[in-house]
């Protein structure tokens, strides 16, 4: 029997089932998969020898969760922080690099360095206040009111026709959009605007890491830090109902890592019509199509300086990047992808044999879609690497379809469990105080559904877990040290 019962294991069912084993609390977590970890596992997808992480791979807020933090991610496993935030090719040999140093990146950028720097340095001055911000719900009081100004002053600039005010050259906005873009959603837009600034502000704050060894060592910290509390974890076991589990665990609260629609499903009898509907109402976004590459040695970049940028993002302009993700929304393949991919050996020589290395690489693709995008994604390579193609030893392909069969939270190959526009950053999934409460007593949602969203920062989860632990375990702060 369990006090807990956590439904998934991906980094925001760890982080929930953490922080209730810290509390004293026994806690058991039920994941379908065969092992742990989510997007965060780490898998020899192409060669023995050669380590793809299966999912996420770089980690812009591991040094900045406020989870994280109290956990102290940093002392239990080692975080690679390069020089090089993100890269970003263009044609001509020209390539835009965001270092972790703002100075360095303003005097690389020429005429648009000022730019830069204006949109940037007031954010990196008040960082707590925009992670804070933007690291909760919505709908609560701000601890810093002037950082959430700056923040939504800079977010409306970017994001509506008129963000081109201010830059004149082309390789500034190409960055910008090539950091919104991992949004997935329209460019330019409010949701996209927002969530690029975060990102871009990260990397010139504590800068963009990659785990050594791969993204699964942040799922094994959790899972340790949650064994040597007592709890419990149980691979192979797809949860289908929550009255099933209450009954089999005896657990007063159950957390899901899950996303609203597979909860709709597992608790049909015991949520209302109505809560249910909001639940099934919300909407999922475009897909993703991921191939991984084992190369014989490093990327052959045209710009020099790219290779020491473990993150690129690829698809030339912003134009051509907001065409690209307009024509993805339209439910097309575009014919000049935007592509992200990261080369994690240029920090971590870990993850091949002596001198070859592994491309991970994602492109955006409609919802559901079975294209296998591995010529769209050598093509975008070679553009700006010429020779990339006689590298490669072996690739292996998920299409947005594999992408949900492999994990029920990426409905069609949606990665952000749920499309990311203003309406469901405020409506996640539902517009509410403690939106990780749900109407039926002990039942939360803790997963990338809900606030703040989809990446690998555990938040979601630990906010459903402060949720449960003041309101179904009457238990006050500080939970786990905060
Ligand atoms: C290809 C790809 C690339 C990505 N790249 C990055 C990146 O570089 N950086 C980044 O920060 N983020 C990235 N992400 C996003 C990131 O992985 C997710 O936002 C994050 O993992 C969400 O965490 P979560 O805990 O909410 O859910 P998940 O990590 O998705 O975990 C959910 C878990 O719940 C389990 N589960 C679901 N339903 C049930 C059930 N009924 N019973 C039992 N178990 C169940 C699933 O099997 C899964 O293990 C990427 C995602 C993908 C797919």
């Amino acid at each position: 029997m369990s006090d807990v019962a956590v439904v998934g294991s991906g980094p925001n069912g760890l982080s929930a089932a953490v922080t209730m084993a810290r509390a004293g609390l026994s806690v058991h977590v039920f994941e379908a998969a065969d092992s742990i970890g989510g997007g965060t596992r780490t898998a020899e997808l192409t060669l023995p020898g050669y380590r793809h992480d299966v999912c996420a791979a770089v980690h812009p807020m591991a040094l900045a969760s406020p989870f994280f933090k109290a956990f102290e991610l940093d002392r239990r496993i080692e975080l690679l922080v390069p020089e090089v935030s993100y890269g970003h090719p263009l044609d001509g040999g020209r390539a835009g690099i965001a270092y972790r140093d703002l100075d360095r990146t303003v005097a690389g950028l020429g005429v648009d360095g000022r730019a830069w720097r204006a949109l940037m340095e007031p954010l990196l001055r008040r960082l707590e206040g925009v992670v804070d911000f933007t690291q909760g719900g919505l709908l609560r009081i701000p601890q810093d009111p002037l950082a959430v100004l700056r923040y939504a002053l800079r977010t409306l600039a970017q994001g509506t026709p008129a963000w081109n005010l201010g830059f004149k050259g082309e390789v500034a906005p190409a960055m910008l959009t090539g950091v919104g873009a991992h949004a997935i959603g329209r460019l330019p837009s409010l949701a996209t605007s927002g969530a690029g600034l975060l990102l871009g502000v990260l990397a010139h704050a504590q800068g963009w890491p990659v785990p050594r060894g791969g993204s699964q060592a942040i799922a094994q910290a959790l899972a340790d830090d949650l064994t040597a509390h007592g709890g419990r974890i149980e691979v192979g076991q797809r949860i289908e109902s929550i009255a099933e589990l209450k009954a089999a665990t005896g657990a007063k609260a159950v957390i899901c890592n899950t996303t609203p629609r597979a909860l709709a499903g597992m608790a049909k009898n015991e949520l209302p019509t109505r809560y249910i509907r909001k639940l099934e109402s919300f909407k999922y976004g475009a897909g993703v199509c991921k191939v991984d590459f084992a190369l014989s040695g490093p990327v052959p970049w045209t710009a020099a300086e790219l290779a020491n940028a473990p993150t690129l993002h690829l698809g030339g302009s912003r134009k051509s990047i907001a065409f690209a993700e307009g024509e993805v929304l339209a439910g097309r393949h575009p014919k000049n992808p935007y592509v992200l991919a990261v080369q994690a050996g240029v920090v971590d020589g870990s993850r091949a044999p002596a001198g070859h290395h592994t491309l991970w690489a994602y492109t955006h693709v409609p919802a559901g879609s079975t294209r296998d995008c591995t010529e769209d994604i050598v093509r975008s390579v070679e553009r700006h690497a010429p020779g990339f193609r006689d590298l490669i030893l072996a690739s292996s392909a998920q299409t947005a379809r594999d992408v949900g069969d492999y994990n029920a939270n990426y409905i069609d190959g949606d990665i952000s469990s749920g499309a990311v526009t203003l309406m469901q950053l405020l409506k996640r999934p539902v517009i509410a105080t403690d939106p990780w409460r749900t109407p039926s007593q002990g039942l939360y949602l803790g997963s990338a559904s809900t606030p703040p969203g989809p990446a690998v920062h555990g938040m979601g989860g630990w906010l459903a877990a402060r949720s449960a632990l003041k309101n179904t375990f009457g238990l006050p702060a500080p939970y786990l040290g905060l």
